[in-house]
Parts: C-alpha cells; sequence; structure tokens
C-alpha cells in the first residue's frame, strides 16, 4: 500500500470508529448511498427521520420488551468446551440459534415492524431467499397486527416450502417471483416495485444491512443488540474481551450486528467469513468482498459480483442465506481500512464445521454459522490459547434437506 493511500484509510477507520458512519449523504467512505427512482427519494428521506425514534426512550423501552418477551433475549453466551478442547483455544458461542423463529432476523424484522406502525403505515411487504427473514417479517406482522405480504422466488419456495408454510400460518401473502433468477435477487426487485407504488402506506422491512439509506444504518442499529450483550456477558463470564471476534457474512447483517460493538476495541480481531462457494470462479460462489468490485446494486454502492461488463453475477453458496451477489456497504469500508479480516470459506468447509459443532457441542447450527465457525478454527490454529468469540447466527434444522444430500449421503455410503 502507498503512504497516501495508508494515510486515506487510517483516515476513514479514525471516522467509522468515532461513529461519523453513515455521514449526510448515506455514505460509508466511499460506499453506500442511495440510488433509487426518483419516487422513492421522500419515503426514503422520512424513514431516514423516523430512525431518530433509535434514540428515543419510549421506542426503545417498547423495542426491549419485545426482545424480552417475545423474541427470547436475551440470547445465551455458551462456552464451547468441546470446540475449545479440539481446536487448543477458549471458544465462545453467542446463541442466535435461540431466538425466536431461530436465528438473529428477529431482532430487525420486530424492530422495523414497530417503526412501520409508529410511520403509520397500512401494510408491511418483504422479501426471502432462504425464508428466514420472511418467516421473522411474518410473525413481527402477527404480534403487532400488521398485514403482510413476502416476496420469494419461484426457485426458493421449492426449496424452501417449510418456510412458506409457516408463513402462511402467522397469516402472511406469500407472493411467487417468476421473472429474472427466480431467488433472492428476484424478489428484492419485485418487492422494490410494489413499494414504488404505494410508497406512502407500504412499509418495506428490508432483511439484511444492504439497501438504500438509511437501511444499512436502521438494520445495524437493530442488530447491534448482538455486540452489545455479548460483550458484557463475555466479561462478566471471563472477566474479559475476546481476542476475535467472528461471525459469518451474507449482507451482513449478523456480522456488523456483532462487530460494532468493538470497533473501538483494537486489541479484539474482528474476522468475517463469506461464502466461497465451490471456487473462486465467476458464479462458483457468494464472496463479494473476496472476488467483487464496487457498483450498484438495489440502491447501495458496495462489492458487488460482476462481470467486465459489470453484469452482476449469479452466486452460488451451500448456504441459502449467504447467497447475494452484494455485502453491506460498512462491510466494504471495514474491509477497505482493515478493521476486519474477511475470507471465503468454502462449501465443504463449513459443511465440516457444523458437523463438528453437532458432535462436540450438541448444537445444530445453521450452515450459513457454520462458515463462521469454519473460519474461526482456521484462526485458532494460528493463535493457541486465544479466547474467541463466535456469533452462531441461527439453527440449522431449516437446513435438513441440504444435509441429507451431503453430509448425511456420505454417512450413509460410508456405512
Ligand atoms: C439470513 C441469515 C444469514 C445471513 O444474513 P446476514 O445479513 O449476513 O446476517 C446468516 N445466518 C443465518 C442463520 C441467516 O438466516
Amino acid at each position: 500500500m502507498n503512504a497516501q493511500l495508508e494515510h486515506t484509510t487510517a483516515a476513514l477507520l479514525e471516522d467509522e470508529v468515532a461513529g461519523r458512519y453513515p455521514d449526510a449523504r448515506g455514505r460509508y467512505g466511499p460506499f453506500g448511498g442511495r440510488y433509487v427512482p426518483e419516487t422513492l427519494v421522500a419515503p426514503l428521506e422520512r424513514l431516514a427521520d423516523a430512525c431518530r425514534l433509535l434514540r428515543d426512550e419510549g421506542f426503545l423501552a417498547e423495542f426491549s420488551a419485545e426482545l424480552r418477551a417475545w423474541a427470547g433475549r436475551p440470547t445465551a453466551l455458551t462456552p464451547a468446551r468441546g470446540l475449545s478442547r479440539r481446536w487448543g483455544a477458549e471458544v465462545w458461542l453467542k446463541r442466535e440459534d435461540l431466538a425466536h423463529t431461530g436465528a438473529h432476523k428477529i431482532n430487525n424484522a420486530i424492530g422495523q415492524v414497530q417503526l412501520a406502525k409508529r410511520l403509520g403505515a397500512r401494510r408491511v411487504i418483504a422479501e426471502t431467499g432462504a425464508g428466514q427473514h420472511g418467516v421473522a417479517t411474518a410473525a413481527a406482522c402477527a404480534r403487532l397486527g400488521m398485514p403482510c405480504t413476502v416476496y420469494m422466488g419461484a426457485l426458493d419456495m421449492e426449496r424452501q416450502a417449510p418456510n412458506v408454510g409457516r408463513m402462511r400460518l402467522m397469516g402472511a401473502t406469500v407472493v411467487a417471483v417468476l421473472n429474472g433468477d427466480r431467488t433472492l435477487r428476484a424478489a428484492v426487485d419485485e418487492a422494490l416495485r410494489d413499494w414504488v407504488s404505494d410508497p406512502d402506506g407500504t412499509y418495506y422491512c428490508l432483511g439484511s444491512a444492504i439497501g438504500p439509506h438509511p437501511y444499512p444504518y436502521l438494520v445495524r442499529e437493530l442488530q447491534s443488540v448482538i455486540g452489545r450483550e455479548a460483550r458484557q456477558q463475555l466479561l462478566d463470564a471471563a472477566g474479559r474481551l475476546p481476542d476475535a471476534a467472528a461471525a459469518c457474512v451474507g449482507g451482513g447483517s449478523n456480522a456488523i450486528g456483532l462487530f460494532h460493538a468493538f470497533l473501538a476495541d483494537r486489541s479484539v480481531a474482528l474476522l468475517g467469513f463469506e461464502a466461497g462457494g465451490r471456487g473462486s470462479g465467476l458464479g462458483e460462489n457468494a464472496a463479494s468482498i473476496a472476488h467483487g468490485r464496487p457498483g450498484v446494486l438495489h440502491g447501495c454502492y458496495s462489492q458487488l459480483l460482476q462481470d467486465v461488463d459489470g453484469q452482476v453475477q449469479e452466486t452460488h453458496s451451500v448456504s441459502a442465506g449467504l447467497d447475494y451477489p452484494l455485502v453491506g456497504p460498512e462491510h466494504a469500508l471495514l474491509a477497505l481500512t482493515g478493521r476486519v479480516r474477511y475470507e471465503a470459506i468454502a462449501d465443504d468447509v463449513a459443511l465440516a464445521a457444523l458437523a463438528e459443532c453437532c458432535a462436540a457441542e450438541g448444537i445444530l447450527p445453521a450452515i450459513e454459522s457454520a462458515h463462521a465457525l469454519a473460519g474461526a478454527r482456521e484462526w485458532a490454529r494460528t493463535h493457541a490459547g486465544a479466547t474467541i468469540l463466535v456469533c452462531l447466527s441461527g439453527r440449522g434444522d431449516k437446513d435438513l434437506k441440504t444435509l441429507e444430500a451431503t453430509l448425511l449421503a456420505g454417512a450413509g455410503a460410508a456405512a
């Protein structure tokens, strides 16, 4: 790195740690912003304005009460004795798999639906890929009495049938998206189209730390409960901060929720793990930081998987929740400044880590979360005796069909 660039990235990091991002234009250094049709500018302005409520005592009391009494927070911090022995490190798991509906997504969904009510919206819409964000939003809407419509790619509806059933049971309308790639990317396009047609009466509940400003900020604030809790729980239980904190990165919401509490603790290494899929070639992975270049998707400028002509690439990952071609803009900044180290984890390496966690801890993690476990395990190899905090973003029951076709098929063949 030349001296000029080093100086620039150091200044960017200083601004980030001081909490100066997003700036007034919704930017995180060079990333972020708001690339949307004219009709969405005013509603996004209103939403940015409503983010004042994130500092409002009444709103926060209501949010905390729902997190506690309905969503099951605080989630446990588990000393992972089996993994610690195997890895030669002290491993702690932040158990978002124990949160209501089985993942961290509920923190964001309940907070945004509360916000929708305050804004006077008549209905809530959402997009979903694997169905986890759709289920969380449907649950939050049922809880708070809001009509809910979820857009889901037709291909995903086939692959994730149980989640479609869960959403419908909770009263949501699930709309099959038949255009485009018939997966998450097309579902986001469709949700944005719906929102454009009624930006005042409809609230768009976005599921990760992506999208136009203020969504990356809003989602980060709602998810930062993960890191705040974990930091305090570890101080209480072990009397110290971790040497490293690790999370998987799709759009980046569980990771930014974990990292934010530790940004200023320079002694804590922050590690983000993307979906390395089957390899480093175009279309073989969903690792936007490792293999992408800056570009715009769904209203946001960030690291994007694209070909030489700027066409957005198809992605692949064994975990549906990480299978998206863009990463949140704050992660793009954290990668640029070097504060967080990002790495891609291959499908089979993540699956092996999942199996190890089941056997050593009696916990079946989501395949997404297994990317964080695999990366943390790798880090532990060169940091014997270190204390490592891993965000277990969700539970793996939803992945049984995939596991039957992979890990369990292998076990069957071997027996
Ligand atoms: C959706 C999901 C993810 C990926 O989303 P982020 O916004 O990157 O956190 C990770 N883990 C689980 C269990 C998920 O459901």
